[in-house]
């Protein structure tokens, strides 16, 4: 580990100063304990810049926490081109005036001496982390140059870009940028947070999207895996939502019960804590499911007039099975409870529990591969909302209105761009394979390295970390290693971008021009518009404005699709778009939306501005966008594929398995599969889980000391990976509390500090992921383990997505 006590020079404000790490915790408003227990986050205060001493140099920003993909408001506090204070934004509608920890922290990232701050090229061999500076204008044109000569030669299908489920600007310009280039290949790299239960909600109802969960008005919320409360959506929505769910008095206490093999930051505030084996929660659901349906305790009306696939297909002639005969059959309490080890009495209890108290909601995992849940676990699990009709009403399941950003026609291709469209997308897989394919990251290097369906002759890395996001990164930089040229749009010389031929480093979020479209929980649409609090570094611009000169540099028809000459008027186009709709408007105080509701109600809706230029002016001052108003029961929008109603029977699946008996109904229907590592053995005898940091998870920015420092804090561990035992699992093998240990899976073996915690099943060992990064700066390099050395994969039979299995591990003291 790199000393922390050295001094680190930086220039803010054109002012030199100079700090000790100390002092740097401190000006990110360290309270790393505080913030990780409750989210209760100070503002960030510099020296000299104290709350309510005005200065005729200082400014407040609404702004854009891009921080992570929670899409928060921020309000930020400016003297002198200096960041001196971040908050929430009061009037947006995701956060109210909340943040965690990670908003103030973005201050470290903004200020802190390891961000790259000007385009590097390689200068030696791949890997081997030897660069050499370029100018910013200069790297552009030989992009520019290499994509030209690609679009001439083998093809535009030949470049790919790999984002990180972006939704703002970057990924509106990237669209167009690649349609009228010629490729199909832009891909969300799904990072291990990333909300990836939304192929679940796509197999039954056909939305595209994830969805939101009305947690204030519910009265009985059932999580399955689901750590909302500690790195799920945005934290700060979270805690204000949880804030609603339990405000109420005494007499009307709504509950909350949490399944989850390890007491979480979610599990410690919910009523009830349920431990059950890592990935077993979708039997769980189903053995739910099972005693709902047998006592008769769901919802028929809602049963019989909205769902599908509920009976058996054709009445049962032809040997044809539905989901009420599946759970009946193969899912009763006795053997839920041997694949599960949660007691029968309690699945009686829990599924009499969560159809007495309506609306009730079922969560299943919201992030991606670090969970062990498959698409058909989180099938079963919301498979529950649907039994008490907790589908688009208060208090249940919600869906957002689609809202049209970008008002341009769809750009012309030309003859190269017509032909590179006509090749497959380089991460497709076989839907007869994988039915809801359209996610399938995991295989991406494996396909890369194979050149299938061609080779990738341009790899952009738009977003996120592949190489530390991946269960396997050796495949991932081999693959990295393959690819001509491999161009990095990361501030940080991270684990990935150590592969790369070319950085352009992106400015800090603070520093560019962008917008967001996120939803609230309850399922109103949100676009937030992030602004320029302080000026980049002149070689480091956002990726926006370099999408668009790279566009210019490339010409007709690229430039044609782009006509933007500035960031700033991509966004303005994007307000534009948002005006015309005639939906919504600028951000205002709770009472004033409460307003138009009742105004929307009486059939009239106030005009949000009188002309365009005052409706940008007023949604940029806001920070944002939103309307208020939520179209409940529009059927045809919540439920969008065929048979237009929730479909227990899978119509999506159905169209590649094309069923014609009761096992092609079963991979129609929400069903346990155990998983392919199996039951531990003498060799292995324990199951792993890996679960994301509460404040590191999700971050884009890791190498910040206060997130570092804080992130161990609830177990009262620092800076290092610990692995938590069950003081009965360790008194059988003499391990005591802080001892080194090995823990040794088929893949690998690490040496972690051993953590005695009641709070884990005595059969399984959890290890926290968030740490040990390759690169990416002094704070966050080599700093801990990363646990996805000992992951044995497994691929999700829908997607091709990669799953944490739920691991076998062997534990030595050594
Ligand atoms: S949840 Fe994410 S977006 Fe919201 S304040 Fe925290 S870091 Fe920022």
């Amino acid at each position: 580990m790199h000393s922390h006590e050295h001094r680190i020079d930086r220039f803010i404000g054109g002012q030199r100063m100079e700090f000790t790490r100390r002092e740097f915790l401190i000006a990110g408003g360290v309270s790393g304990a505080l913030a990780a227990q409750g989210w209760a986050v100070p503002q960030v205060i510099y020296a000299g810049a104290r709350e309510g001493q005005a200065d005729p140099l200082e400014r407040t920003v609404m702004t854009l926490c891009r921080q992570c993909s929670g899409g928060c408001g921020l309000k930020v506090r400016v003297i002198r081109d200096c960041v001196v204070g971040i908050a929430g934004n009061p009037i947006h509608p995701i956060n109210r005036g909340g943040v965690c920890p990670g908003a103030p922290a973005a201050v470290q990232s903004l200020y802190n001496p390891d961000r790259l701050t000007q385009p590097l090229v390689l200068a030696g061999p791949k890997g081997a982390g030897r660069y050499q500076p370029v100018s910013w204008t200069e790297a552009v044109r030989q992009l520019a140059a290499r994509l030209r000569d690609l679009r001439r030669t083998t093809g535009p299908h030949g470049l790919a870009v790999i984002t990180r489920g972006d939704r703002g600007l970057k990924r509106l310009l990237l669209e167009r940028f690649l349609q009228a280039y010629g490729s199909n290949n832009l891909i969300d790299g799904a990072a291990p947070d990333a909300h990836q239960a939304y192929p679940a909600i796509r197999a039954v109802q056909g939305f595209p999207r994830a969805v939101g969960y009305d947690l204030a008005q519910t009265r009985y919320v059932l999580s399955f895996g689901s750590q909302w409360l500690d790195a799920h959506w945005s934290p700060a929505q979270a805690g204000a939502t949880f804030a609603a769910l339990r405000g109420r008095d005494q007499d009307d206490r709504r509950r909350f019960v949490h399944v989850e093999p390890r007491l979480s930051l979610t599990a410690a505030k919910a009523d009830e804590w349920i431990p059950a084996r890592p990935g077993t929660e979708g039997a769980l659901a189903l053995g739910l499911a099972h005693v709902i349906v047998r006592e008769g305790l769901y919802d028929r009306a809602f049963v019989e007039r909205m769902t599908d696939g509920f009976e058996d297909p054709d009445g049962g002639r032809g040997g044809r099975i539905g989901f009420r005969r599946l759970v009946l059959r193969d899912y009763a309490p006795s053997r839920v409870s041997r694949i599960t080890g949660v007691e029968e009495g309690t699945i009686f209890r829990l599924a009499r529990e969560f159809t007495a108290q309506r609306p009730a909601l079922a969560i299943g995992y919201d992030g991606a591969s670090v969970s062990t849940q498959r698409t058909y676990d989180r099938m079963a699990i919301h498979a529950l909302n649907a039994l008490v009709g907790s589908i688009d009403v208060a208090g249940g399941v919600t869906h957002f209105r689609d809202i049209e950003l970008l008002n341009l026609p769809v750009p012309e291709p030309d003859g190269p761009a017509e032909a590179g469209l006509s090749k497959p997308r380089i991460d497709v897989a076989d839907p007869s394979v994988y039915p809801l394919a359209d996610c399938p990251t995991g295989m991406l290097a494996e396909r890369i390295l194979a050149d299938l369906p061609y080779p990738i002759e341009v790899l952009v890395l738009a977003g996120g970390n592949p190489v530390f996001d991946s269960p396997h990164p050796q495949r991932v930089q081999q693959a990295l290693g393959k690819v001509p040229l491999v161009v990095s749009l990361s501030s940080w010389m991270d684990d990935s971008a150590r592969w790369a031929d070319l950085i352009i480093p992106d400015a800090h979020s603070l520093s560019s021009w962008d917008v967001d479209l996120s939803h609230t929980l309850t399922g109103r649409p949100v676009v937030t518009t992030a602004r320029p609090v302080v000026p980049a570094s002149a070689e480091a611009r956002g990726s926006a404005e370099l999408i668009l000169e790279l566009a210019r540099e490339l010409g007709d028809p690229v430039s044609r699709a782009l006509p933007f000459p500035t960031a700033q008027a991509a966004v303005r186009a994007v307000c534009d778009t948002l005006a015309a709709s005639g939906r919504g408007g600028a951000f205002g105080p709770l009472e004033q939306e409460g307003w138009i509701r009742l105004l929307e109600r009486g059939g009239w809706r106030p005009p949000a501005a009188r002309s365009q230029d005052e409706f940008y002016t007023k949604v940029i001052a806001a920070g944002g966008w939103s309307d208020p108003i939520y179209y409940d029961r529009e059927w045809d929008r919540v439920f969008r594929s065929p048979p237009r109603r929730f479909a227990f029977h899978s119509a999506l699946i159905a169209q590649h398995v094309k069923p014609r008996n009761e096992a092609d109904d079963v991979r129609c229907l929400p069903h346990y599969q155990a998983h392919e590592s199996g039951e531990p053995n003498e060799a292995f005898p324990y199951r792993l889980y890996v679960y994301p940091l509460a404040v590191l998870a999700g971050m884009k920015d890791v190498n910040i000391p206060w997130l570092m420092d804080a992130s161990g804090r609830l177990m009262r561990q620092r800076w290092n990976t610990w692995v938590e035992i069950n003081p009965r699992t360790a008194h059988k093998l003499d391990i005591a509390d802080g001892d080194v240990v090995t823990v040794a899976s088929s893949r690998g073996t690490l040496r972690l500090h051993a953590k005695l915690f009641e709070g884990i099943m005595p059969e399984v060992l959890a290890i926290p992921y968030g740490f040990g990064h390759e690169g990416g700066g002094r704070w966050c390099e080599k700093i801990g383990q990363n646990p996805a050395t000992l992951v044995d994969v497994e691929i999700d039979p829908l997607t091709g997505g990669p799953l944490w299995n739920s691991t076998r591990v062997a534990l030595r003291k050594t």
